[in-house]
């Protein structure tokens, strides 16, 4: 039985390619936190921009979670089977007259937009109405100058001012999809999640998310945004820099290197240990602030592949 103080987290990968080490270091951060305060950990496929999904990514994930000893609570929330929910949020934002269609292309708002957080902020063309005959493409919420503040387990004390940073943000896009952050936040509340542990190129993404969770009256969760993993000419690990794909051979090794990114350097670690046992190591050492951040001098930490380049 869960009491209503039961830790729960979760991993939210996008079926956009394979896990590679960056994805196995949010997933293993996410894990070893709820599993250390006897939490639940839960997945949720993130598969709701079809434009992006590559075609057996979600299966691949879910097979390379399992390999890897990972397991989790409950079912699997698809993103792609909620679409309903979400535009029944949208229906409650429209009625309060938080939100509004938008007819400008991104050409448009790149021509006028100073750059803020996270690409243009847009400059509110369309907030007291469409202009012109322009026809609805997507919908903003509006934002205004209140500061946004959130304390970070990890990065410390984040405020931001929407309106300045970001600009009114599109909830749902030109092309139909529901954005990430509406998804996300409906998501969190829905499953009931209490701690994100997740890669700190979504910190800025998160006031965007407390503000949404202000207005629908959903709880905060409690937010730690760990060191992304950069490649060794400081790219970012990402699907989109190509990051090689986890292998599912030699997974201790592995495993043992996304432990020692997340701080846990230890003796006791053995490549040659029962998986079950390697994980329970882990939890017993995990301490959420091992973990080296900004704050403390390292802004993301560089991972060299050490395995054995012939293990593929
Ligand atoms: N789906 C996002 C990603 O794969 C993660 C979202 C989140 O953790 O909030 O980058």
């Amino acid at each position: 039985m869960t009491s209503d103080l039961t830790l729960i987290g979760r991993f939210a990968p996008s079926p956009t390619g394979p896990l590679h080490f960056g994805s196995l270091v949010a997933a293993c951060a996410s894990y070893l936190d709820a599993r250390s305060k006897e939490g639940k950990w839960l997945v949720r496929m993130e598969d709701i921009d079809k434009s992006r999904e590559q075609a057996g990514a979600a299966d691949a994930i879910l097979q390379t979670l399992q390999v890897f000893g990972f397991e989790w609570d409950g079912e699997i929330l698809w993103q792609s089977q909620r679409s309903d929910f979400y535009q029944d949020v949208l229906e409650q934002l429209k009625y309060a007259g938080l939100v509004y269609p938008c007819g400008c292309s991104r050409r448009e708002i790149i021509a006028c937009a100073r750059v803020g957080l996270d690409g243009p902020v847009y400059p509110g063309f369309c907030r007291e109405g469409l202009k012109n005959g322009k026809q609805p493409r997507a919908w903003r919420l509006r934002v205004d100058h209140q500061e946004i503040c959130f304390t970070d387990q990890l990065q410390g004390r984040i405020c931001h001012d929407l309106a300045a940073n970001v600009g009114d943000f599109v909830l749902k896009r030109a092309d139909g999809f529901f954005a990430y952050q509406l998804a996300v936040v409906i998501d969190d509340a829905e499953q009931g999640v209490t701690d994100v542990v997740r890669g700190a190129d979504l910190l800025d993404s998160t006031t965007r998310q407390i503000f949404l969770q202000q207005l629908l009256g959903y709880h905060t969760p409690i937010y730690a945004h760990i060191p992304v993993a950069r490649d060794a000419s400081g790219l970012k690990l990402s699907k989109q820099n190509h990051a090689p794909a986890l292998s599912l051979s030699n997974i201790n090794q592995q495993l043992i290197q996304a432990f020692e990114f997340l701080g846990l350097e230890h003796q006791l670690f053995d490549a040659d240990m029962p998986l079950y046992e390697l994980w329970q190591t882990a939890i017993g050492l995990w301490k959420i602030s091992g973990i080296k951040t900004a704050k403390h001098g390292a802004c993301g930490q560089v991972y060299q592949r050490k395995l054995d380049p012939n293990s593929n």
